[in-house]
């Protein structure tokens, strides 16, 4: 009797433990898309990549300033492989995984921001981030979104990844060159995380 009472006790522990670790994390590991060779969406001399390196230096900074830990996948313009950015946010249990991107597409009339999620977690957070999105920048709401990619599959943490407009829409890629804006998209970002660490 005492072992069944017991290990009832400790299957409530777990199952506790389980369901506040998501909302106990400390650390965020932001996740700037593409560098190096890899230079992601690409229209004149506006590169996904450096768009997707500033805004993750400009959450960074509101994370840290809100009492967060963060850690970056990379902190300059050099490649860093898919599994490699998974294995860097894996090694923190309490965290949650923030990749950033802006996108291209063939249409040059499409146009918005969207969040994408694989994990049970990660679509409750996309969902924060999303909404914040929206209403720090008032752009197209493409909504949060299930999506296979690789980092999303393969992390163990809550994990989303931010599409901050369409570098191929000539709107887009004009507002997403200014500071301003590009500070509008960490904000969002940071408000969201903010909303479901809270909830
Ligand atoms: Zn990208």
């Amino acid at each position: 009797m005492k072992t069944i009472i017991q290990s009832l006790a400790l299957g409530a522990l777990f199952a506790l433990s389980s369901a506040a670790s998501a909302a106990n994390f400390r650390t965020v590991v932001i996740d700037a898309g593409h560098g190096g060779h890899d230079n992601g969406g690409q229209w004149g001399r506006v590169y996904e990549k450096h768009l997707a390196l500033d805004t993750a230096y400009r959450l960074e900074a509101k994370l840290k300033a809100m009492g967060y830990q963060t850690v970056m996948t990379r902190r300059s313009d050099y490649f860093v492989s898919l599994p490699q950015r998974v294995a860097m946010g894996n090694r923190y249990r309490n965290s949650i995984f923030v990749c950033i991107h802006y996108n291209f597409t063939v249409n040059q009339e499409a146009n918005g921001l969207e969040t994408f999620y694989y994990n049970q977690e990660g679509q409750r957070l996309s969902q924060y981030v999303q909404s914040n999105l929206i209403r720090r920048t008032g752009t197209t709401d493409r909504k949060a979104k299930f999506a296979r990619f690789f980092v999303l599959r393969n992390s163990k943490q809550p994990a989303i990844l931010v599409e901050g407009g369409f570098v191929s829409n000539t709107t887009e890629r004009n507002r997403m060159k200014s500071a301003t804006f590009r500070d509008q998209l960490a904000q969002g970002i940071a408000d969201g995380i903010q909303r479901y660490r809270r909830d």
